[in-house]
């Protein structure tokens, strides 16, 4: 079956205690057939998350370093995060501010530690489309023995409580799947909450869903959970 991912990107935030009691709320819930839940905590946290992941989820990184292991004073490798359980990592998110060069190695890195990298791709203003070339050149060089995916986030929409309108989204993603044909599939992340989800889900366009800080809030988590496994059923055609 074709799942939908949703992945909860923590950013900075939980702690133990906070970690326990998220887990425990949505443990109850094992992840719906047709969805691959996907948490990113802090690093500090994986191996915390890994040992209490509910069945079906998987363990994602919300960055990993350009460098093999060495003498690189705090950075975490993909490697240990291989290691610890991750199977994605997510690449660019634009609250990084990397550039181009680096991001060209962290995606090796993650192959080379058989992670899935999601790569966040997103214009900082409002059609500024030109902001995006340098980075699809890249992306739609990639062979088709590299699997990745796409995170359209525009910039401008992250962290906000409004999506880009359904028209302004058609418009971004067929330009994106126009040039990147070689991805496994496109994730939406910006402004993404249980009151606006079936309308992106309505898009017929997607494979998976990126939130960010309200992630962690186990109410909205396990609400955008249950409107992916009922209403997510029937909107699994892509184009
Ligand atoms: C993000 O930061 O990747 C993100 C999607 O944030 P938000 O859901 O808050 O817009």
């Amino acid at each position: 079956m074709l799942k939908q991912l949703l992945i909860g990107n923590w950013k900075s935030q939980g702690s133990v205690e906070e970690i326990h009691q998220f887990i425990s709320a949505i443990g109850r819930l094992s992840a719906p057939e047709n969805v691959r839940p996907v948490l990113c905590p802090p690093f500090v946290y994986l191996d915390l998350v890994k040992k209490r992941l509910p069945v079906g989820y998987s363990l994602g990184a919300q960055t990993c370093s350009f460098n093999l292991k060495g003498a690189f004073t705090g950075e975490i490798n993909a490697n240990m995060l291989q290691d610890v359980g991750c199977s994605y990592v997510l690449i660019g998110h634009s609250e990084r501010q990397e550039s181009l060069d680096i991001l060209e190695k962290q995606m090796e890195r993650a192959w080379e530690s058989n992670l899935v990298p999601i790569f966040c791709i997103g214009e900082e203003a409002p059609s500024a489309w030109y902001s995006l070339a340098k980075k699809i050149s890249y992306l739609s060089s990639i062979s088709s023995a590299s699997p990745f995916f796409v995170a359209y986030e525009p910039v401008w929409a992250i962290g906000g409580k409004i999506p880009p309108s359904c028209g302004y989204l058609v418009q971004a993603l067929q330009y994106l799947k126009s040039h990147l044909k070689n991805s496994q599939g496109f994730i939406y992340g910006g402004g993404v909450r249980p009151e606006n989800l079936k309308e992106i889900l309505d898009l017929h366009m997607l494979s998976g869903i990126l939130v960010g800080q309200s992630s962690f809030q186990q109410t909205v988590w396990t609400m955008l959970l249950a409107i992916l496994e009922t209403y997510g059923k029937v909107c699994k055609k892509q184009v």
